[in-house]
């Protein structure tokens, strides 16, 4: 095996597939888009992508959209399962790949990919326990535990915390599953809704930041409560709103009142170091993985 294989790494989204071949951030050798359309569309411009690569990769590592099932163990690992995305329920990513490319694959979640990125070579180096999490289309989170991808029965599902709405907020969430939870009161179509204007239209003074923040730092509590987590990465288009970071690092601590000792919050609360790219650079780190 040579000393840095050539990796190929998929963040497959319920928008967009995006492909990279290197060895690490800043070996990338190739980079690629593509729109998420049916399965069978989709998976053949990803093969074919890796099959016009002038150097075959090694190895694939993918994080997914999902409910996905992450157990090797399982017959239907690699398999995204429940998904209510049109077309996508019960398809067999990790294998059509594997059998098409010919290369041992890795499969987790988009988030738990995030978070191995940014524990390989970003925000969570050198940390043996914290948590990614994604605000965007939806929001989703991973987490490193004691140095590996956490994974359970299936796996979290940061993004569907149960939240209260505030008092005065008479607008209900719009999680089809829960109304009222993380992503239905906070993700960016929410934020949308709610506030009848796209949410990068609005401004860093509008109200909505203050309630998206308060909801937000509920979250963040019952992470923090449940992990104990040394660091928190934020990522995803709406934390574009950098002022969202100190509004964050104020709102958790007074939501936990002293009860419990936090790290410094200007390192404790941070964007992703890999920024839009730890999604697509941790499925790298996961084809790592399988070749170590
Ligand atoms: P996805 O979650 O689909 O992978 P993103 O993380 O880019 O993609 O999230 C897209 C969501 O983030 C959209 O709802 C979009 O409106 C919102 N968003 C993108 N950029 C910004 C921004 N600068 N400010 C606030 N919201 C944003
Ligand atoms: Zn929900």
């Amino acid at each position: 095996m040579a000393e840095h294989p050539l990796l190929g790494g998929i963040e497959a989204g319920g928008t967009k597939f995006v492909c990279a071949v290197g060895t690490g951030p800043n070996d990338l050798r190739a980079l690629a888009r593509f729109p998420t359309t049916t399965p069978d569309e989709t998976l053949s411009r990803v093969i074919d992508f890796f099959q016009k690569q002038p150097e075959p990769i090694a190895a694939l590592g993918i994080g997914s959209f999902g409910p996905v099932d992450p157990d090797p163990a399982s017959p239907t690992y690699g398999y995204i399962t429940t998904t209510p995305k049109p077309g996508w329920a019960h398809t067999d990513v990790a294998g059509t790949l594997r059998r098409a490319l010919n290369v041992p694959v890795a499969f987790d979640t988009d988030v738990n990919a995030a978070a191995l990125g940014e524990h390989r070579w970003g925000a969570g180096r050198g940390l043996h326990t914290f948590v990614y999490l994604t605000i965007g289309t939806g929001i989703g989170g991973g987490a490193i535990v004691n140095g590996r991808r956490h994974h359970g029965h299936q796996h979290p599902e940061m993004g569907h915390l149960l939240i209260p709405r505030l008092p005065d907020d008479n607008r209900p969430g719009i999680c089809p599953f829960h109304g009222d939870c993380l992503e239905g009161l906070a993700s960016g179509p929410a934020i949308a809704a709610r506030w009848g204007r796209p949410a990068p239209e609005l401004p860093p003074s509008h109200p909505a930041w203050d309630q998206v923040a308060h909801y937000l730092a509920l979250g963040l509590t019952n992470l923090i409560l449940t992990l104990s987590p040394q660091r928190l990465i934020l990522g995803g288009g709406v934390m574009h709103q950098t002022h969202l970071f100190p509004r964050l690092r104020q709102k958790v601590a007074a939501c936990l009142n002293g009860y419990v000792t936090l790290p410094d919050l200007e390192t404790f609360i941070v964007p992703p170091a890999l920024g839009d790219r730890a999604g697509v650079l941790g499925a790298l780190a996961l084809a790592e993985e399988v070749l170590a």
